[in-house]
Order: structure tokens, then C-alpha cells, then sequence
């Protein structure tokens, strides 16, 4: 047996955090790399020490090499985990950490070698009886033949990159017209993306559910399961959410199932932690396999949680040369997981990746909830990494339980900043199908309605910007309060009413209101009325009281965007829109304030002097932007409480005009 006392963590984020824990728990010292965008990042402060290795983009820190093993050096590492993605997979890689006397926590490399490739893993597993999906895996890579064998097999067909993966690299084709042109463009794209054409021809399993193998081996030649995990709720081949037991498993399909993945396992040799995917026939009930990822999973909390075994631990004691400390008899699974992936993408729009700080990041205490991430408020999501944010795990008695948990948490859970998948994957676990397990892997792009995600009812949209005015105002309120020199309580109920003028997605969205006194204000939109009481107050939100009913919403504001959320409404962004030139209220109240945070560039007039309307009042500059404030009416200047020069927030009183 080896020792292992420093381990290395060759990743960054959730990943980098999680290996962290088990280190911890093992009293083994683990040390983090980091590259420039990830020096403020959580993992980086978790680990016992961190080291900067390089520029921000993958290639030149977390997929260097040279840097990470001589890293590993300089620290004294015994050995690196790899975690998942960058160089979990590679080969060469592994087979170099062997060379330099570090151990590489994964398998064997002859395992990931084999694994590496569609084509040679498929035939492997075809040798060991494993059952593969009906297809061409051969050495003739030319047009003709894998035309032929196309039509042969009987179309829909999917054409998929041998040195493919993470979703990438695949393409159905549906019948014989332009099956050619399919191929010679699945082999241009393959060869641009992972530097190699060859392509396997596979029929295409037109209801298919992903129900993938936990496997686990030991240098002594013991391999078992762990379970196995669902992973059909899939948008462009890449999973959103996982659940353990699978909906469609008994005894005699795990028990068939499992042992067709440990026959994977041993035809492998295998020696650490792996998944075997299956592609399952919905409809004969066949099931075929797909590949065998050589690394931890993304979605192994799912297991463990069902399990209770540290997959991590595990994963190092094999890496040491310890055998399996469990059998195959000792697995058994307690309960119901469900993983929910919450990501930094527009559902709305096509589940494009969005950037930003996370301005808020907070999550309700639920019994058998679980997060995986290394976000905190404050954190970036970058361009450089997976705009992954968070994984939440919850584990119940019941799957229904399970399931009401998960929808708890995508209510309350507060990420705010940006466009994040969380009312999506709401939306999601709401639907009646999939609570009933009725699911294949085209489930999101039959049964939901993506251009539905982000659209509220109107009322929703009138609390949400209610919220919003109210937030606003108040804030206005505390910078006033600050401001000795202006008279308290100048804001009064002679008002008339106040708009405020807001785009929730391309609409435009009107709100009136009007404040009456003691917090109380009417709100009205069209043709409603919402009598409002604002009950509390602070940077992060507000609570209020609205025809009878008390909301707390949450708020985070960045520029003129407002990011309102709370479980009755989700979230909803609001861009608050030029308030430029503000009449009706100026008129009533005489006085004249900032619409957004700004730099007093001139002021263009001196108390008692007389104006006439439209005149210019007071030069302002915000968001790079000049504007001049003009007066409504004729009218004789008051009181002037501006400064040239000085930055003052929105809503700032710049001066009172007393009409004549
Ligand atoms: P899994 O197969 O473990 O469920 P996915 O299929 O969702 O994971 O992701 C597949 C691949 O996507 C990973 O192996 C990795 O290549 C890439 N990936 C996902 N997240 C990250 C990340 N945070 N950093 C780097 N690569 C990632
Ligand atoms: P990757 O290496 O990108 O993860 P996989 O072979 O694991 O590629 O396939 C990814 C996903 O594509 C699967 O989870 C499944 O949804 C779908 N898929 C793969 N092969 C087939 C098939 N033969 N028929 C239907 N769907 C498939
Ligand atoms: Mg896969």
C-alpha cells in the first residue's frame, strides 16, 4: 500500500471543493491550483495551500501539464485528483504522472485508453458480451462504406465522433436524402473540434432513457456497482437533472444491468471509480451500452446520497492499493436522490451560457438537502469555465418526497445577478410527467415550453415591479436621510402620482403610484389598484404588505437592472428605463432629482433666479451618458441643493422650483 498524505487537485470550482472536503475528513493536506479568474474563488481558500499557475484560459493553467506536475513536485504531492473535465480523461496525462512517481487518482491508463475512443470502446465491450447499441464501428472510414452502412441499418441513424464527448460531436440523420452530406459534414466538424474524423454509425433509439452504472474497482482485482443513476432530462445531449433509483428500475433489470457493467468493469480491469452509460429502449426494454467515462461523474452525489459511501474516499483508497472496503452485497440503496444542475444559461434562449456576478447566492434549510458548488456572493462567472453554478441534491424516503423537496429549494433559493435555469428546472420538476417518471431523453424538447419559462402573469409582473419602485424608494429615502440639509419629509402626499417605467424582456411595463403616509402607498396598473404598505426594508430586499398579503422579495440591482425574485413570482429582471424628463412629477413636487446615480457636471442656475419651462436646470453625467435636467414650468428657483462636481445616487433632490 501507498501513502497518501498531500493530494493535489489538478480542477477548480465545485469539483476542486468537494475533493477538498473528503481530504479534510482523511486528514490529508490538499492543495489547490488556481488560475487568474479563479484567485478570489472559494476552493482556492478551502484548500490548505494554493498555488497560481497561470493565465485564465484552460491551456495555459488548468490543462497545462508541465505546470500542474511541477507543481505537484515543488508541494510534495503524493498524488493528483483530476476531478472531471480538463485532464481527468487523458491518457497521456496519467501515464506521466506514473513516470513522475505521483499517483493519478483514476484508473489504470490502459483503461482510459481504451475507453477513449467510441469505436475501440464499443468493440471491446461487443468482445465481452457487454450488449452494444446496433451499429458500424469500423476501420473503413470512408463516405461510401459508412453510407452503406447507414442505409443497411435503417435510418434514424446517429452519427457520433469516435474521439467525441460532453454532448459534443453528434448529429441524427433521418432518412437516406443527404445521408452523405450528413457524413461528410459530421467528419468535417469532428476533425476540426477533437482533431480526428473518424465517426461510428449507430442506430438511433428513438425513446431512449440514459441510465448509467456507478462502478467501482480495486487493484486486486475486485469490481463491483454502486447503482445506478437516471440521466434522461438532457438539453443538447448534456444532463440537467439526475436521479437515483431510476424511475423504470426493478430488481431483475438492476440485477441484469449491473452485472453487464461490471462485466465492463473487469473486461477493463477497472481500478477506480467509472460510469458505464447505457442508452435503455423504452419501448422493448433492451438496453445497450454507450461508453464508460474513466473519471467521477458530475452527478455522483446522487449515489452517495442513496448510498451513504464517500465516492471521493473510495476513489483514494484505490488509488493507495487498498481493496474495496465494501462487496457487492453491502450495496444497498435508502431512498430516493434527485440532482438538479443550476447553471448560468437563458432557457429562453436556446439555454445560451450567460456571464456576470453572482450578487446574492443563498439557500433554504431543508432536511436531506445537499449543494454542491464553490460560489458565494460576490463570485464571477466567467467565460473561461462551465457556467455551472451550483448542484442540488436532495435525498427523501420517497421519490415524491424527494421531488417536493427539490421544488421547495428551486423556490427559495436566491441567485441573483444574471439569467440563471432556475425557474426552468422549477418549471421542470412541476410538470405531471416527469413527477410520474415518464421521461425519455426528449423530454425537454417535447414536453416543455421553452419561450413559456420566462413569461409571468401580469400580476406577477406588477409585484415584481412594485417590489422594485418600492426598493427604489426606499433607497432614495436612506441617501436623503443622510443629507442634513434637506428638509425631512419634504417628499409629501401632495404628490400626484409617480411612473416608473420598466422593460421586463423586450416589453415595456408601466407603473404607477402614489404615496400616502406612514410606508402606505397605491400602486396602479391598468386598471388595477394595489394598496401597498412597505412593511421593512434593507439592501437586499424589501417586505410588503399588498392588498392583504405580505411578500418579502429579495433584490439585487446592478445598473438600471433590477433583480427581483421570490416564490410567488421566481425571478423576473426589470430594466428601469430612462426616467428623463420625469413631469408630472416635478410639476407637483417642485422638486428635481437624479434618475440614476450620477456626477453633477454644471448647475446652471442660482437660487431666487427666475426660469422659464424647458430652460436647463442642472448638466448631469451617468453610465457615460450627459443629460440636462430642464424645468417643467416657469417658476422661481427655491432652494438649490446640488453640488458641481459631487456623485450622488439616484434620486438625489437637486433642487426645488416654486412655481409662480
Ligand atoms: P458527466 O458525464 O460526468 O455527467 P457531463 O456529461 O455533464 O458530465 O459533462 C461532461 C464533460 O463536460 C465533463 O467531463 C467535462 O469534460 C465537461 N465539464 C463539465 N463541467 C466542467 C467544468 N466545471 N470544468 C471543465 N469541464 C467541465
Ligand atoms: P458523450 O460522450 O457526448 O456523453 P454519449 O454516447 O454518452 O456521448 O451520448 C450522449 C447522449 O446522447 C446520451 O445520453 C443520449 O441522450 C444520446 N444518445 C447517444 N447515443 C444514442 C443512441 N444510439 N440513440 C439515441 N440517443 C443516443
Ligand atoms: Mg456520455
Amino acid at each position: 500500500m501507498k501513502n497518501i498524505n498531500t493530494i493535489l487537485i489538478a480542477n477548480r470550482g465545485e469539483i476542486a471543493s468537494r475533493v477538498i472536503r473528503t481530504c479534510q475528513k482523511m486528514g490529508i493536506k490538499s492543495i489547490a491550483v488556481f488560475s487568474e479568474a479563479d484567485r478570489n474563488g472559494l476552493f482556492v481558500e478551502q484548500a490548505d495551500s494554493a498555488v497560481f499557475i497561470g493565465e485564465s484560459s484552460p491551456t495555459a493553467s488548468y490543462l497545462d501539464q508541465d505546470k500542474i506536475i511541477n507543481t505537484a513536485k515543488k508541494m510534495g504531492a503524493d498524488a493528483i485528483h483530476p476531478g472531471y473535465g480538463f485532464l481527468s480523461e487523458n491518457v497521456g496525462f496519467a501515464k506521466r504522472c506514473a513516470k513522475e512517481g505521483i499517483i493519478f487518482i483514476g484508473p489504470n491508463p490502459k483503461a482510459i485508453d481504451s475507453m477513449g475512443s467510441k469505436s475501440k470502446a464499443k468493440s471491446l465491450m461487443k468482445k465481452h458480451k457487454v450488449p452494444v447499441v446496433p451499429g458500424y464501428q469500423g476501420k473503413d472510414q470512408s463516405v461510401e462504406r459508412l453510407t452503406k452502412e447507414a442505409v443497411k441499418m435503417g435510418f434514424p441513424v446517429l452519427l457520433k465522433a469516435t474521439a467525441g464527448g460532453g454532448g459534443k460531436g453528434m448529429r441524427i440523420v433521418h432518412d437516406a436524402d443527404g445521408v452523405e452530406k450528413a457524413i461528410e459534414a459530421a467528419k468535417r466538424e469532428s476533425l476540426s473540434a477533437f482533431g480526428d474524423d473518424e465517426l461510428i454509425v449507430e442506430k438511433y433509439i428513438a425513446s431512449g432513457r440514459h441510465i448509467e452504472f456507478q462502478i467501482f474497482g480495486d487493484q486486486h482485482g475486485n469490481a463491483i456497482h454502486v447503482l445506478e443513476r437516471e440521466c434522461s432530462i438532457q438539453r443538447r445531449y448534456q444532463k440537467v437533472i439526475e436521479e437515483s433509483p431510476s424511475p423504470v428500475m426493478d430488481e431483475k433489470l438492476r440485477k441484469k444491468m449491473g452485472a453487464a457493467a461490471v462485466n465492463a468493469a473487469k473486461a477493463l480491469a477497472y481500478d477506480n471509480a467509472g460510469t458505464v452509460e447505457f442508452i435503455y429502449d423504452d419501448i422493448s426494454g433492451d438496453f445497450y451500452f454507450l461508453e464508460v467515462n474513466t473519471r467521477l461523474q458530475v452527478e455522483h452525489p446522487v449515489t452517495e446520497e442513496v448510498t451513504g459511501l464517500d465516492l471521493v474516499q473510495m476513489q483514494i483508497e484505490s488509488a493507495q492499493g487498498l481493496p474495496l472496503s465494501v462487496t457487492q452485497k453491502d450495496i444497498k440503496g435508502s431512498g430516493y436522490a434527485i440532482e438538479a444542475r443550476l447553471y448560468a444559461e437563458d432557457a429562453s434562449n436556446d439555454f445560451l451560457p450567460v456571464t456576470g456576478t453572482i450578487q446574492r447566492f443563498e439557500f433554504p434549510e431543508v432536511d436531506g438537502l445537499r449543494v454542491e458548488t464553490a460560489i458565494r456572493s460576490g463570485s464571477e462567472i466567467s467565460v473561461f469555465y462551465d457556467p455551472m453554478i451550483a448542484k442540488i441534491i436532495v435525498h427523501d424516503a420517497t421519490r415524491s418526497g424527494a421531488m417536493r423537496k427539490m421544488q421547495y429549494v428551486l423556490k427559495n433559493l436566491v441567485c441573483q445577478g444574471m439569467t440563471t435555469n432556475q425557474d426552468f428546472l422549477l418549471h421542470l420538476t412541476q410538470n405531471g410527467d416527469f413527477q410520474q417518471g415518464k421521461y425519455n431523453t426528449h423530454f425537454i424538447a417535447n414536453h416543455i415550453d421553452l419561450d413559456a419559462i420566462g413569461k409571468k402573469e401580469s400580476a406577477q409582473y406588477a409585484l415584481a415591479s412594485i417590489a422594485a419602485t418600492l426598493h427604489g424608494w426606499n433607497q432614495r429615502e436612506q441617501s436623503r436621510t443622510l443629507l442634513r440639509s434637506i428638509p425631512s419629509g419634504w417628499r409629501n402626499n401632495f404628490y400626484g402620482p409617480q411612473s416608473e417605467d420598466y422593460l421586463i424582456g423586450s416589453e415595456d411595463f408601466k407603473l404607477a403610484y402614489r404615496y400616502q403616509n406612514n410606508q402606505q402607498f397605491e400602486f396602479y396598473q391598468d386598471d388595477t389598484t394595489y394598496q401597498t404598505t412597505l412593511i421593512e426594508a434593507d439592501n437586499q430586499g424589501i417586505r410588503a404588505e399588498i392588498d392583504g398579503v405580505q411578500y418579502a422579495f429579495n433584490i439585487a440591482k446592478a445598473g438600471n437592472e433590477y433583480f427581483v425574485h421570490n416564490e410567488h413570482i421566481g425571478n423576473v429582471t426589470l430594466t428601469q428605463k430612462d426616467r428623463f424628463p420625469m413631469k408630472e412629477v416635478e410639476k407637483v413636487a417642485g422638486g428635481y432629482d437624479t434618475p440614476m446615480p450620477s456626477q453633477i457636471i454644471k448647475i446652471l442656475v442660482k437660487e431666487g433666479q427666475a426660469v422659464k419651462s424647458g430652460e436647463g436646470l442642472v448638466v448631469l453625467s451617468s453610465m457615460k451618458m450627459e443629460n440636462t435636467i430642464e424645468a417643467v414650468e416657469d417658476g422661481v428657483v427655491e432652494e438649490i441643493y446640488a453640488e458641481e462636481g459631487s456623485n450622488v445616487a439616484a434620486g438625489f433632490l437637486l433642487l426645488k422650483l416654486k412655481s409662480e
